[in-house]
């Protein structure tokens, strides 16, 4: 099974993908997280995308759609996936298409997590994520248990360049004006089931899933 998780910067798609992944077996994929692995790695991709990543711009196409379909032609999602972050605009959708076509594979769903903006700006700012293992805190919501320290691997919590306030606005505004189109692309294919982001986490994945069961 081939999903991608929509949704504006904050609405929850990798907390999400995390949990179902435990549940679904399903490879968890993230344009976010590849991109700032490759930063932290100082690859040629990395240079690349960085800046592009520390503002809060969209990566150009030529550089994020190859580095996806790489990542989906690992043997891991041979029986599919859950991609988070990609597509971010009609044309990363159409590359997608186009490479499970050419595989033979479609994609089965893609599920809208949506949340109001005011909501994501708050969530946003309040943001610490570990550079270590990846776990994610929010300070009001999701304190970890020490403030500033990873609960799952004592690691010291950062908060993400793209995070800060001026980041948060462009990635916003970038992401809203292609997320209609996007919704638009997938609707009129009949694979689009939105799951509201607010609310509990576990209320969350229970919408989420229920988008997932419905193309089973
Ligand atoms: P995220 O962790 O999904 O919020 O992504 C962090 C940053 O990585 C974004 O603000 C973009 O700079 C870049 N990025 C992630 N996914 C994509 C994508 N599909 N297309 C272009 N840029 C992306």
């Amino acid at each position: 099974m081939y999903v991608v998780l929509l949704g504006l910067p904050g609405a929850g798609k990798g907390t999400q993908a995390a949990i179902l992944k435990d549940e679904t077996g399903l490879p968890h994929v993230t344009t976010g997280e590849l991109f700032r692995e490759n930063i932290r790695q100082s690859t040629d991709l990395g240079k690349k995308a960085q800046p592009f990543v520390e503002s809060g711009r969209l990566v150009p196409d030529e550089i994020t759609i190859g580095m996806l379909l790489d990542g989906i032609s690992q043997p891991d999602c041979a029986g599919g996936c859950m991609l988070d972050g990609f597509p971010r605009n009609v044309e990363q959708a159409r590359a997608l298409d186009e490479a499970l076509a050419a595989q033979g594979k479609r994609l089965d769903r893609a599920i809208y997590i949506s949340v109001d903006t005011d909501e994501l700006v708050r969530r946003l700012s309040g943001r610490w994520s570990c550079p270590n293992c990846g776990a994610v805190y929010n300070e009001i919501s999701l304190p970890p248990k020490i403030p500033g320290v990873c609960d799952n691997c004592g690691s010291r919590l950062e908060q993400r360049k793209d995070d800060r306030p001026e980041a948060v606005r462009t990635r916003l505004e970038v992401n809203l004006k292609n997320l209609e189109p996007l919704l638009g692309y997938y609707r009129a294919q009949g694979k689009l089931c939105e799951a509201s982001g607010e609310g509990l986490v576990e209320e969350v994945t229970r919408a989420v899933r229920a988008c997932l069961e419905r193309e089973r």
